[in-house]
């Protein structure tokens, strides 16, 4: 399991497309449990947009909605299954 430490230690190789698909995916379920690490990856990705504006004018806004509404799925699945188990 990947532990939010480990996540800022790859986040930057994340954004930029460096890790194996295996790594990624790792990720990817993190930010789907983890608030605190998708604000993190949000603010690190809007920072290395910026710089990358200047050579590709291209952001990647289309994957962070793609993210957003899995997680918007997880917890929703989540509070219907755990809220009324009585
Ligand atoms: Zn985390």
């Amino acid at each position: 399991m990947l532990m939010c430490k480990d996540l800022a230690e790859i986040a930057s190789d994340y954004i930029d497309d460096e890790l194996t698909s295996r790594r990624k995916l790792s990720v990817k379920v993190h930010l789907m449990m983890c608030k605190d690490c998708r604000t993190f990856i949000g603010n690190l990705r809007t920072t290395t947009d910026l710089f990358k504006v200047h050579s590709s004018g291209r952001v990647d806004e289309e994957f962070l909605r793609r993210v957003d509404e899995r997680v918007a799925e997880a917890l929703n699945a989540h509070e219907t299954n755990g809220s009324e188990s009585d």
